[in-house]
């Protein structure tokens, strides 16, 4: 392994669905659904595959169907847009997505500002691109960024800042405030903006998401990643995609050419009617995990849990330091001998030596039974 990828190992997310499936335990680690996403959408993909859509490689910049389904999406739920033909680029998954924009967008020694606790891919696609990663922690219990400290951060090495939101692992969702700060400091200094918004449709309480990309100044220095696994519930597909200036796609569209070159052939087709579906469903799926939300922060709760609210996603951050733990992998690597159920340490999504040592995450995109079965187990252990 070179030294890019030193320490990265074998990611968090393979070791707790490794370790779900060979203790049995009830898996609230790696986040995917325990149900598939809609039955039209399925069948619009047996239906693609049936028909010989997308059996060969499709188009690279991914099928006009769907690019021009992002599109309308885009323009739907925001009020933004984008050029189905230069606007809009299909990729593997938000994963690859964030790959080729670190790599068509970073020179090395670059660096990038991303808030931490952080999905682990940014980590591994900054050092791929050999660009140096500036974390900044968001703090607990409300993990809202101290933008401050972000105004602090800037070099004249900065090129680009890294937002998630709705956030993972935490449920932070930036609100327009924070966003127009943030988007006035990327335009005074003149600093790319990738932003992840995978669970753009995922949030709770009447949280609005807003699209970093949707501020002033904001659309021709961003590039806006989503993808179909959170929104659809078909992480499997890998299907995701990318919005922005012409410019700016064109050049992930350069690195993306040579990752995967193209992928997901018939599942394109389906995502394309996915985005379609009406307002209904996607209010549907929010209002779903909305409960599912309520329900586990009661269950962690009651076990004894501190339990972090969150705003959006399908995970709950907790903190175990009550229970005079001090280390989150190794709490984790026990759950499931100790109680039959799997969550992950979000101490591994920390560059800081010390901040989130006692934090572990549990997703709640379970059915109901499931999540109750595993809080009782919890309560049990716990309590
Ligand atoms: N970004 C974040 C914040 C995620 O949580 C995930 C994981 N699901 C991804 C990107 C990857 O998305 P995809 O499965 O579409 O590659
Ligand atoms: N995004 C999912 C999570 O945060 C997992 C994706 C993966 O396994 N790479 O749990």
């Amino acid at each position: 392994l070179n030294r890019r990828l030193d320490g990265l190992g074998t990611t968090i997310f393979a070791e707790m669905s490794a370790l779900a499936v060979a203790t049995g335990a009830i898996n609230l680690g790696q986040g995917f659904p325990d149900t598939d996403g809609p039955e039209q959408v399925r069948e619009a993909a047996v239906r693609a595959l049936r028909d010989g859509r997308g059996n060969q490689y499709p188009p690279g910049p991914g099928v006009p169907e769907l690019r021009r389904a992002v599109s309308e999406h885009q323009q739907r739920f925001y009020g933004m847009a984008f050029d189905p033909d230069t606007e809009v680029l299909v990729t593997a998954g938000a994963t690859e997505a964030i790959a080729a924009a670190m790599l068509a967008l970073l020179e090395p020694g670059d660096e990038v500002i991303a808030f931490e606790p952080f999905y682990d891919s940014y980590a591994a696609c900054i050092a791929m691109a050999g660009a140096v990663r500036v974390p900044l922690t968001l703090p607990a219990p409300g993990f809202r960024p101290d933008l401050d400290a972000l105004r602090d951060a800037v070099t004249p090495r900065t090129r680009l800042l890294l937002l998630n939101s709705p956030h993972n692992p935490t449920g932070m969702v930036l609100t327009r405030d924070e966003l127009t700060a943030i988007a006035e400091l990327a335009v005074e200094q003149d600093l790319l903006v990738v932003t992840d918004e995978v669970y753009e449709h995922l949030t709770f309480d009447g949280v609005p998401h807003i699209p970093p990309a949707s501020l002033p100044g904001m659309r021709e220095r961003t590039v806006s990643i989503s993808s179909a696994g959170k929104t659809f519930s078909f992480t499997g597909w890998k299907v995701g995609w990318v919005t922005g200036s012409a410019e700016l796609v064109a050049a992930v569209r350069t690195a993306k050419q040579f990752l995967t070159y193209v992928a997901s052939g018939p599942f394109q087709y389906a995502v394309a009617e996915a985005l379609a579906l009406p307002d209904a469903y996607y209010t549907s799926v929010r209002d779903d995990l909305q409960d599912k939300r309520d329900l586990l922060a009661s269950g962690l709760t009651a076990a004894g849990f501190e339990v972090y609210r969150p705003q959006g996603t399908y995970f709950i951050t907790t903190d175990i330091a009550a229970f005079g733990e001090k280390d989150a992998l190794a709490f984790c690597r026990a759950l499931p001998e100790r109680c039959g159920v799997v969550a992950v340490p979000s101490s591994v999504f920390y560059d800081h030596p010390t901040a989130g040592r006692t934090q572990v995450r549990f997703a709640f995109c379970k059915r109901h039974d499931v999540l109750a079965d595993a809080a009782a187990r919890l309560r049990k252990a716990f309590n």
